[in-house]
């Protein structure tokens, strides 16, 4: 059921640099591979250089059974006309939860057969925030979240 770890990065475009284990949690470094945005102001004429880097830590599918964090590392962009900073977003992320899109996919699926306590537990978040995204995924408002 498992994917190939290569066919599972590639639909968040990322590269792997480093992978360590550290207590039961699997920490990622990755980097995105992503070209500059256009800037929201001046449009796709202006010139974006690079300007400095961000993280953003995201919650992944659990990988060999183990909560995961995914550490990614982005590029932050700067217009040269107009001083304007921009950050691409990355694909696969709700950027609203801090996780990744497929782990909001594999809490659907599993929430079928298993308890959402059992999920909470095996992907490392809160109880609740499992409950949230399923409520969310069936089209509700969640009350607590
Ligand atoms: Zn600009």
């Amino acid at each position: 059921m498992e994917a190939a770890p290569w066919a599972r990065w590639r639909e968040i475009e990322v590269v792997i640099d480093a992978v360590h284990d550290i207590g039961p949690d699997r920490r990622i470094a990755a980097r995105a591979e992503v070209r500059a945005p256009h800037c929201e102001r001046c449009g796709p004429a202006a010139r974006m250089s690079r300007h400095g880097l961000l993280t953003r830590q995201l919650r992944d599918l659990p990988h060999d059974g183990r909560p995961t964090w995914l550490s990614v590392q982005l590029t932050r962009w700067r217009c040269a006309a107009c001083g304007q900073t921009a950050t691409p977003s990355m694909a696969g992320v709700q950027s609203r939860r801090r996780m990744t899109q497929r782990l909001i996919d594999w809490l659907v699926r599993e929430s079928a057969v298993r308890p959402a306590a059992q999920l909470a537990r095996e992907a490392g978040i809160d109880e609740k925030t499992v409950r949230g995204v399923l409520s969310a995924a069936r089209g509700r408002v969640a009350v607590l979240s």
